[in-house]
């Protein structure tokens, strides 16, 4: 949260806290909540909001993370030795809750036992996305049939007809349309087109609190137009870069190039594999440093969501979080369970507090809008 809308917050609050008896008696209440804990940024909150404390070993002052998990399933290399290497790429991507399998890998065998090995339950699987339709990437595919996966396969439009054959009358084979959200915060570049060649193909955008996550399967299309299609998709930093870069075949003035495109762009981190090509791997290392993670089957990748500040009531706690691209007042219980979302806005919505009986967040909160800083309380 910005400073600036920290500062138009506390206005507000005061204001409203002064002029408005519904919103003033709340924030006194002897069960409005806030933790001590100076990490927490609402001491600037009138001094209303000082309450009886609580059992500090009871009360978390931060959110707890809502982590993208991304399991690198089939690679040509093995960052896991258990793991059987083979020419593709498939990627388990887990984020807000829900799962994705982006690509499988060339052979059904190695994809399944490599699941295995991971103790992957496919039964979390809920879609399937394909880069593109080389054998590389997508003929794993009779495996997740074999082990009865019933989900929807987001295809690229010029997918033959007769792919559906492949998906056995089990899997449903959807085209993707440019942007769509395939799971909650995921979502697809839609078909991009490698002008030379002509091979079609999709890469995806990750929207996490950290900036985007790109998971691309070879990048036919070019690494570097993959990226600019995503900060088109999301003006947004740009965290992490990962997957195939397909650069097997070009020689480092290109690869410099890229490098260099991918610092213009803001790109954070690197974790080339696949059909990058060794040249390039390392030429990436030397470059990115700290910055470069190795990938390679068996790779997990945690992204965190950036803890947000949480205000305790008893067992309950209301936080603001943006994993759905905003800011927004969402409410769990003490353990992280039972997570909702209190508020839908295209404002941001911030510092929620609870209600006097100390039972409800029940829409006492400020909305600023992003363009004239206006704000209000529900
Ligand atoms: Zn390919
Ligand atoms: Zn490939």
């Amino acid at each position: 949260m910005s400073r600036n809308k920290l500062l138009v917050a506390v206005l507000l609050v005061v204001t409203l806290v002064a002029g408005c008896t519904p919103v003033a008696t709340p924030m006194a209440g002897p069960a409005t909540s806030l933790p001590a804990a100076s990490t927490v940024p609402l001491t600037a909150m009138p001094a209303a909001t000082a309450v009886p404390s609580l059992p500090s070993t009871a009360i978390p002052t931060s959110v707890p993370p809502d982590p993208l998990r991304i399991t690198i399933l089939y690679d040509n290399t093995a960052y896991d030795a258990r793991l059987q290497e083979a020419w593709g790429f498939a990627a388990l991507v887990e984020h807000r809750g829900h799962t994705l399998l982006f690509d499988t890998g060339g052979d059904p065998r190695v994809l399944l036992n490599n699941v295995d090995l991971l103790g992957v339950d496919l039964t979390h699987i809920e879609a399937i996305a394909l880069s593109h339709i080389h054998g590389d990437h997508v003929d794993g595919l009779p495996g997740l049939v074999e082990r009865g996966l019933c989900v929807p396969v987001y295809v690229l439009p010029s997918f033959p007809a007769s792919f559906r054959n492949r998906c056995a009358g089990q899997l449903d084979p959807i085209a993707v349309e440019p942007g769509q959200e395939l799971n909650p915060d995921v979502y697809t570049t839609g078909q991009m087109r490698d002008p030379a060649v002509r091979i079609h193909e999709q890469s995806l955008v990750i929207r996490t609190g950290r900036g985007l996550v790109i998971v691309t399967g070879c990048a036919h299309q070019g690494i570097v137009e993959v990226v600019r299609a995503a900060k088109l998709m999301f003006d947004e930093p740009v965290q992490l870069v990962l997957g195939g870069f397909h650069l097997v075949d070009s020689g480092t003035r290109q690869i410099e190039a890229v490098i260099a495109a991918f610092r213009e762009l803001g790109v954070e981190q690197v974790a080339p594999t696949h059909c990058t090509g060794e040249t390039a791997i390392s030429m990436f290392a030397d470059a990115y440093g700290d910055d470069f993670v190795p990938a390679g089957a068996g790779r997990v990748l945690v992204i965190e969501d950036e803890a947000g500040p949480a205000v305790v009531n008893g067992s309950l706690i209301a936080f603001v979080s943006d994993r759905d691209g905003n800011d927004e007042i969402y409410r769990m219980d003490a353990d992280g369970g039972n997570q909702r979302r209190l508020t839908e806005h295209p404002a941001d919505d911030c510092f929620p507090f609870w209600s006097p009986d100390g039972r409800y967040c029940s829409g006492f909160f400020i909305s600023i809008a992003p363009t004239d800083k206006s704000g209000f309380v529900y």
